[in-house]
């Protein structure tokens, strides 16, 4: 994109947002509170991001809903009612949308808008914003909520475009539904989607075929509906909360002990334990067995022992012994990918309609008119869905041709993978913020109060730089690289950068990414410290003009 209108005189917001999900909805707010004028831009025909894209049967969320919620309003926290400690995605959809009229908010957000392409006008300091429709728009600022998983992963299956049945992403769900009744489905993947949603289908279609590349870590959620003196229980300890939330390494303050990204902290090392403790461990604690150990997150061999508790439930649970090994996890860490929970996972591969694929013995050949031949011959299907997950992280960006200083392209220049400052700012590209990218403890921390810090982050900012009649912030090569070397430094060691491990952590379920672990796991409180830090500083590692 060139550049053809450098007059600055009618810039069309002081700060251009891009996606209206969470992070965009409360960027919107604050810095409009602030007094900039904002102006969000949203792919989507409606706000809510994940929560609008995802609409697939069973998408719900993994953390306790009294705590997937914003805190930054007393008023709000006590007059939204949460239906179950987990909400399912209509209702948090719902919440988006009533946080979007109860804050006034429509009237910046233009939905039905994507951005194609962005380009920084060094002459005026300025971003000129290009959407799909052509449109151009300028702003001083942009602030990137376009969020770590919504970039969809469609696989790359020979004759995938020739099937005649209905193919459908998780990550793409029609909002008017699919029509599942007494059909033959096929889900491939048994990621966090596929483990939601396989059950739900299972319960509607004539038959279900499970294609599972790699078999998934679940944990029975044990979901249930919120009494009123649940709810009110919390309700009146809020505020408090709300700090166990923003000190707590993950941003979670445990509010139904499904802590599911930690794992035990009292000195209790499996591989010290007697094979009768390790039964006792099953009999009381079933799948969550294999979680109550301290020596599973740094030693493999300790976390393989722990695995083994984890097949010996699946064991315990399939009553078909080869559909139960087929659903063993197996040559990969407990704790290297993203832990799922799961309603009635495992018991629905007990039901007769129910048939798993094991990829690891039987591949996908190519996709056909009427369904998926693996090495074994032909499954006739009418409906295939896709639970194949995301380019995560970076994808959402790198799908934008971002254009920063001289030219140089974003998507090139994270070819090895992301390099940020404090995972909000990339050298070269000067005014432009990330919220929760890579870099940033992101997709390992409860996204609204650490969206809460990191956006307030940045509104603090632009409001020291309005002060300081400033007009230009960019990281600086040394801070960047600093960082770089110590969001890797802390992942080293954990079982997220074991060598076995592939995931969408270090993009390796996308062909052709480089091994990067992309977020920071050093945890929010140390990462937030970081940032007061640097704002105490005037804001070190960023060159201001
Ligand atoms: P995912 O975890 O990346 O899972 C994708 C699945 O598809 C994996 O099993 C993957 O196998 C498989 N797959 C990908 N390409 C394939 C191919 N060509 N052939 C066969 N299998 C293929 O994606 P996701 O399930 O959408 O979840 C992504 C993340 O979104 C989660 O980890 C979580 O953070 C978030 N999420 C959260 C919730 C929730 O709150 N409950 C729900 C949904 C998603 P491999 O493992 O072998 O690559």
């Amino acid at each position: 994109m060139s550049i053809t209108n450098p007059d600055t005189s009618a810039l069309d917001a002081d700060v251009i947002v891009v996606g209206a999900g969470m992070c965009g909805l409360y960027a919107l707010k604050v810095l409009r509170d602030q007094g900039h004028q904002v102006l969000v831009l949203e792919k989507g025909s409606g706000v809510g991001g994940t929560w609008f894209w995802n609409r697939y049967p069973g998408a719900r969320c993994d953390i306790p809903s009294l705590e997937y919620s914003f805190g930054f309003d007393p008023e709000l926290e006590q007059e939204w009612v949460w239906t179950e400690h987990f909400a399912s995605q209509p209702e948090i959809e719902r919440y988006l949308n009533h946080i979007a009229d109860r804050y006034d908010l429509r009237r910046d957000i233009r939905v039905g808008t994507g951005v194609t392409a962005m380009d920084f006008d060094e002459a005026t300091n300025t971003w000129l914003v290009e959407t799909d429709s052509g449109e151009r728009l300028r702003a001083r600022y942009c602030v990137m909520a376009t969020g770590g998983l919504s970039a969809p992963n469609r696989p790359n299956i020979p004759g995938i475009d020739s099937f005649t049945g209905t193919i459908v992403q998780t990550s793409l769900w029609p909002a008017d539904g699919v029509e599942l009744e007494g059909k033959r489905i096929g889900v491939i993947g048994t990621g966090s989607s596929g483990v939601q949603t396989i059950p739900e289908l299972a319960k509607v279609a004539a038959h279900l075929t499970v294609f599972q590349r790699t078999p998934a870590f679940t944990w029975p959620s044990q979901n249930k509906v919120l009494t009123d003196d649940e709810q009110a229980a919390i309700k009146t300890r809020y505020r408090e909360l709300r700090r166990e939330q923003y000190e707590s390494f993950s941003g979670t303050a445990g509010t139904t002990g499904a802590v599911i990204l930690q794992f035990a902290t009292d000195d209790h090392p499996i591989l010290e334990s007697t094979p009768e403790e390790r039964e006792a461990a099953l009999q009381e604690k079933g799948f969550s067995a294999c979680r109550i150990w301290t020596d599973t997150a740094k030693n493999l061999d300790a976390n393989e022992m722990a695995v083994e508790l984890f097949r010996e439930m699946i064991r315990r649970t399939i009553k078909d012994p080869d559909v139960a090994e087929g659903l063993s996890p197996r040559g990969f860490p407990l704790g290297c990918k993203r832990p799922v929970l799961d309603t009635n996972y495992f018991e629905t591969f007990n039901r007769d309609n129910v048939t798993l694929v094991d990829l690891r013995r039987d591949c996908i050949e190519e996709i056909t008119p009427n369904g998926i031949r693996t090495t074994h011959g032909l499954i006739e299907l009418d409906v295939i869905v896709l639970a194949t997950g995301f380019d995560a992280l970076t994808g959402a960006l790198t799908r934008i041709d971002i254009r920063g200083c001289e030219g140089r392209l974003l998507r090139n220049e994270w070819a090895d993978g992301p390099h940020t400052y404090l995972g909000v700012s990339v050298v070269g590209y000067p005014n432009l913020f990330i919220g929760v990218g890579p870099g940033s403890p992101g997709v390992l921390a409860t996204y609204p109060p650490q969206i809460e810090l990191q956006i307030g982050w940045i509104a603090d900012f632009l409001r020291y730089l309005g002060e300081h009649d400033l007009t230009l912030a960019e990281a600086q090569q040394s801070a960047q690289d600093a960082w770089v070397e110590h969001v890797n430094e802390v992942s080293i060691g954990t079982m997220f950068t074991a060598a076995s491990c592939n995931s969408w952590y270090n993009g390796q379920n996308i062909e052709g990414k480089p091994r990067v672990f992309l977020p920071y796991v050093g945890g929010l409180p140390l990462y937030t410290a970081r940032c007061h830090e640097v704002a105490a500083d005037g804001y070190a590692g960023f060159t201001l003009r």
